[in-house]
């Protein structure tokens, strides 16, 4: 058996089978020379970077060779999916390099939020999480908002090194190193191999006018995201495009939301108060009674209550409950990672079970609205 080639753009071994995977190529390109991914290709002929995905442990593997490297780590998050996105213990492996914390997709805040302050929010949490930032840039690299923002601090931390691009999946690192591949790198230079000592060869490089590079590293895949449990076809609904239209129930103790068929908020105990959801406009909600509710979800679950479809949802996940207990006084926001949150605006505390499928992260937070 002849010897996998690996690419000649960025070294992966070269695969045909899955095309989310790094080192794919279609079967009939292998006859090229020199042949390299798919990934490399778009990004050479097209200016295009393209995502692909790994799990975790091959990840971990990944970042564990950032610690020998000499850049400015910089790593994307999706503010609407913060926890479910942000790379915990990245700390750890960085070394000495910085961290630049971009946060992507604020074109989804309501109209009229104040972007100062969720960015202090998300220097709190990001600091919580024990990881410091020698900055936090709020942009959104589909709408061009920011952008000049994430340039500038780019210029302003880099010094004389690469620039290293860590996210998980969906957060828009594509769309962002897209906008940096047009505006900031030099593709008159040609993609080059992986040039650090034990670096896994998952990295594409794209040259910059210094000779330094902008580090492309596959796409971390976190099965604690709703958008991570749910097929393909339905991502569109999960991942919102819009700005948020913020929902606001208002509802007595012993009733319950509907979030599509995907997961169930009951409000178990407590003063008649006001709940505000922040998700995909695209997903149907439905309040009913808590005592009605198990029977509701075994009928019409995937019909009435909405999408996933019944199909859809026989590839994910049962539920499992969690119990949330939110104590009077600040706001609080039940978070469930992939999906969004729920805001509990009552300030005299709550008791709250939350329904998602299994694995799925379900924690409450400090609101961040
Ligand atoms: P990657 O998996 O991190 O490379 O992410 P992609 O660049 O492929 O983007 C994932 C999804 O998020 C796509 O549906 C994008 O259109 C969307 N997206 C990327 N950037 C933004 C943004 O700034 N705002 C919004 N609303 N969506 C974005």
């Amino acid at each position: 058996r002849e010897q996998t080639p690996s690419c000649a753009g960025c070294g992966v071994t070269l695969q045909t089978e899955n095309a989310e995977k790094p080192g794919f190529l279609p079967e009939t390109s292998l006859q090229r020379d020199p042949v390299i991914c798919q990934r490399c290709f778009r990004i050479k002929h097209y200016n295009e970077a393209s995502s692909v995905a790994l799990d975790q442990d091959d990840f971990l593997r990944l970042l564990g060779s950032i610690g020998t490297t000499n850049s400015l780590v910089v790593h994307i998050v999706d503010l609407y999916d913060f926890e479910g996105s942000l790379i915990s213990g990245l700390q750890r492996f960085v070394g000495n390099n910085p961290v630049l914390l971009v946060v992507n997709k604020i074109d989804l805040l309501p109209k009229g939020m104040n972007v100062n302050r969720i960015r202090n929010w998300v220097q709190r949490a990001a600091k919580a999480q024990g990881l410091r930032t020698v900055d936090v840039i709020m942009c959104s690299a589909k709408r061009n908002k920011g952008f000049e923002h994430v340039i500038e601090a780019l210029e302003q931390h880099r010094g004389d090194r690469d620039i290293y691009v860590v996210g998980a999946t969906n957060v828009g690192k594509s769309t962002l190193i897209n906008r940096l591949i047009r505006d900031y790198s030099n593709m008159e230079r040609e993609l080059t191999t992986s040039r650090y000592p034990g670096t896994t060869l998952d990295a594409v490089y794209i040259p910059l006018d210094d000779g330094k590079s902008i580090i492309d590293t596959p796409g971390i895949v976190y099965s604690s995201r709703m958008t991570e449990v749910v097929p393909r076809s339905f991502l569109g609904s999960l991942l919102p495009d819009k700005p948020i239209k913020p929902l606001v129930y208002q509802l007595n103790e012993q009733q319950t939301l509907f979030i599509g068929s995907l997961a169930r908020f009951d409000f178990v105990e407590g003063e008649r108060q006001s709940f505000t959801l922040y998700i995909s406009n695209a997903l149907h909600v439905h309040r009913t009674k808590l005592e009605r509710a198990d029977e509701l979800y075994e009928e019409h679950k995937g019909e009435l209550l909405g999408a996933p479809s019944r199909d859809e949802l026989a590839s994910i996940p049962e539920w499992t409950r969690h119990s949330l207990r939110v104590k009077p006084g600040e706001k609080q926001d039940v978070f469930i990672a992939g999906l969004g949150w729920i805001q509990v605006n009552g300030l005299r505390g709550a008791l709250i079970d939350v329904y998602a499928p299994k694995g799925v992260k379900v924690l409450l937070r400090d609101s961040m609205i």
